[in-house]
């Protein structure tokens, strides 16, 4: 199977040959064809899968075939998304395959001031990416309408429920024209993501890749039993006693995330950490040092984390296990990406039990266990496994999506983010004016 095969068109395949992807993935094999023919989708699919590729080609493929009708204001494609790293993710996503079309694309989340944003936006844009409070604020001040809005598309869309943004999703839906192409992704396909789906969408094909809510198989997990208070200090042990490179480490506080980072600083670690307390400037510019390898060692949150996309990220580690076990999937989904190996390392305390049972449950199956000499636990780790009792002791997230955002949440009101103009995509095919 080829990308020509798919009936992509040549400028696509110029840019698909760029970036070397040969073959199209099993999402993209069923959703791009799907997608060109007109239909929704509803899609169940990982992190790692390419399944910003399977929404994203098929678009812009759409939009270059209608041509340009730009209007003032106006948007033909909207992806929503629910975080800021996640927008800018997406969006270079859609300027690497889009390099040799003449289309237009902004990214718009919190984070600077709406007036560039808004002035961005007056000759209208082919695809916008968005959260959705920053989309319903460039809304609400006239600066955007969706009177050509054609397709939408929800990416993470169990992550926005998850995040509090149902209230803004619903307002944001009754906004948009009733005929337009819908395109749902989710990573989980929870009871409230089934409901929005049947709002949503019509007659839609249904593509669901690996088993529902299974991580993926070419991810190596395993935990180490450790107590609490010596967790930084085993992590410290491992990095230098197993000779590791680079590591994304997962941390479930910000507290937890900035006490890492010192103690890793304090013993000549170089490490950078990303949470929802730190100015988007400095979250980006952590995960560039990353990226580029000036740092060894990156601490997040779940929420900061979402839609980080780094090449070859041989290892995840869990300093503490998240407190909804999907975030299990997403973190883990960080490594093993395109048919990569990947390890995913868990450090558990006893009181991590009824979490680590609710994961084993969702995963549907038991992490193996490990001790490291030295580090032996002295409060032992129960016995876990899937469907074990101890899940349904598993508590609620401190403030569920319901009830307001969760600590790590993007506000609903997400900070703006200017709209940049595309470099290759304001200009004709194949020109770049600003490169
Ligand atoms: P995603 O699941 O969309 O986050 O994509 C995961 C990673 O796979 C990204 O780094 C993509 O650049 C890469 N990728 C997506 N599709 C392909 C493909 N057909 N061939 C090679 N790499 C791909």
């Amino acid at each position: 199977m080829t990308f020509a095969a798919l009936g992509m068109i040549e400028p696509l395949l110029r840019a698909l040959a760029g970036l070397g992807y040969q073959t199209p993935t099993a999402i993209q094999q069923q959703a791009i064809p799907a997608v060109l023919a007109g239909r929704d989708l509803l899609a169940t699919a990982q992190t790692g899968t390419g399944k910003t590729a399977g929404f994203a080609l098929p678009l812009l493929q759409l939009l270059v075939r209608q041509g340009p009708r730009m209007a003032a204001n106006s948007v033909r494609a909207l992806v929503l998304v629910p975080t800021r790293e996640l927008a800018e993710q997406v969006h270079a996503s859609l300027r690497r395959y889009g390099r040799f079309l003449p289309l237009r694309s902004a990214v718009a989340y919190g984070g600077v001031s709406i007036n560039p944003q808004m002035l961005q936006l007056r000759q209208g844009v082919d695809v916008l990416v968005a959260t959705p409070g920053r989309l319903l604020d460039l809304h609400r001040q006239n600066a955007l309408h969706f009177r050509q809005l054609q397709v939408l598309v929800l990416d993470e869309a169990d992550r926005m429920l998850d995040l509090g943004f149902a209230a803004e999703l619903r307002e944001l839906l009754a906004l948009l024209p009733k005929r337009r192409q819908t395109l749902l992704f989710s990573a989980t396909f929870a009871a409230p993501l089934r409901e929005l789906a049947g709002q949503l969408l019509e007659e839609p094909l249904r593509i669901e890749i690996g088993p529902r809510n299974v991580t993926a198989a070419s991810v190596s997990q395993w935990l180490i039993a450790v107590d609490k208070r010596r967790k930084a200090e085993l992590f410290l042990h491992l990095l230098k006693e197993r000779r590791w490179g680079q590591v994304l480490v997962f941390a479930r506080t910000r507290k937890g995330v900035d006490q890492l980072c010192a103690q890793l600083e304090a013993a000549g670690v170089s490490a950078a950490g990303i949470h929802g307390d730190r100015p988007q400037p400095a979250r980006l510019r952590a995960l560039e040092r990353f990226r580029a390898g000036a740092v060894q060692v990156l601490v997040a949150t779940d929420v900061a984390a979402r839609g980080l996309d780094i090449d070859d990220l041989p290892l995840v580690v869990n300093l503490d296990l998240p407190n909804q076990a999907e975030d299990y999937v997403h973190r883990i989904g960080r490594t093993g990406r395109a048919g990569a190996r990947g390890q995913a390392l868990s450090l558990v305390c006893a009181d991590e039990v009824a979490r680590l049972t609710a994961i084993e449950t969702l995963i549907r199956q038991s992490l193996r266990r490990e001790e490291e000499p030295g580090f032996e636990a002295e409060h032992r780790v129960p016995a876990s496994g899937p469907g074990s009792r101890l899940a349904a002791q598993v508590q609620k997230p401190a403030c569920p999506a319901k009830s307001g955002a969760p600590k790590e949440a993007a506000p609903s009101r997400p900070l703006v983010r200017a709209v940049r103009p595309m470099p290759g995509f304001a200009s004709g095919l194949g020109r770049n004016p600003r490169a």
